[in-house]
């Protein structure tokens, strides 16, 4: 069953031709979606189209989401999902979504991939679970063997390695943000290419970051910026 993509918008009746609305039922919502820009449209449509034709994995999981797949534009959010509302629906903000970047396996900060991200959100839904590493504390984070991916980001490890995008391989979820490449150098190893299994950069909130109990995914890429690391 090839899957159907939905964009919301309010239309508009009294254009030439009527605009016709397209939405669905937010009841639950946390997110209100707003209107996606056309030029979105097209970008969102394509990185889809794109990631499932260089992922069979991806193609199955779209053909079989079950639903309409939704798309809502949030300004400013490189990605989120609704598994609330009555209608479950994703938001993303292109513009935003290509300004999101993360260290990958070779300790490389990268530019995260559109069609990978939107599969990210859509993970959300369709595996019913949040970012577990998200909000984690920092003695949280220092305990055995914590899991800095999680089953959102494996997920989408797992689309990237099948559609052989090697370079988009996450190592952690928290290690990635909006803007990181104003504080970091993108597309640099900072590993010398060599393979890691975690990045952390500490917060202004840590004195410091232990990884000393870790037994598996022990090689560590770690920004102190500020902090002792063990
Ligand atoms: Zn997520």
């Amino acid at each position: 069953m090839p899957w159907v993509l939905k964009f919301w918008t309010t239309g508009d009746p009294n254009a030439t031709p009527p605009v016709p609305a397209v939405t669905w039922n937010l009841t639950g919502a946390v997110v209100t979606p707003y209107d996606v820009p056309p030029g979105q449209v097209s970008d969102i449509t394509n990185a889809l189209n794109a990631i499932a034709g260089l992922s069979s994995y991806a193609a199955g999981r779209l053909n079989n989401y079950g639903q309409d797949i939704r798309v809502g534009y949030d300004p400013g959010s490189p990605g989120g999902a609704d598994r609330f509302a009555a209608d479950k629906f994703i938001v993303i903000d292109v513009a935003a979504a290509n300004n999101f970047h993360f260290f990958n396996s070779f300790g490389k900060l990268v530019q995260g991939n559109l069609g990978l991200t939107l599969m990210h959100e859509l993970a959300h839904i369709y595996l019913n679970t949040t970012d577990s590493p998200r909000g984690a504390s920092d003695a949280t984070m220092d305990g055995m063997n914590f899991d800095f991916r999680g089953a959102v980001i494996d997920e989408q490890n797992k689309i990237a390695e099948d559609g052989n995008l090697t370079d988009q391989i996450q190592v952690s979820y928290q290690a990635a943000g909006l803007g990181l490449d104003s504080i970091f150098v993108a597309n640099v190893s900072y590993t010398d290419n060599n393979e890691i299994d975690v990045a952390r950069i500490d917060t202004a909130f840590a004195n410091s970051m232990d990884h000393t109990l870790n037994t598996t995914r022990v090689r560590d890429l770690l920004f102190g910026m500020g902090a002792t690391i063990r």
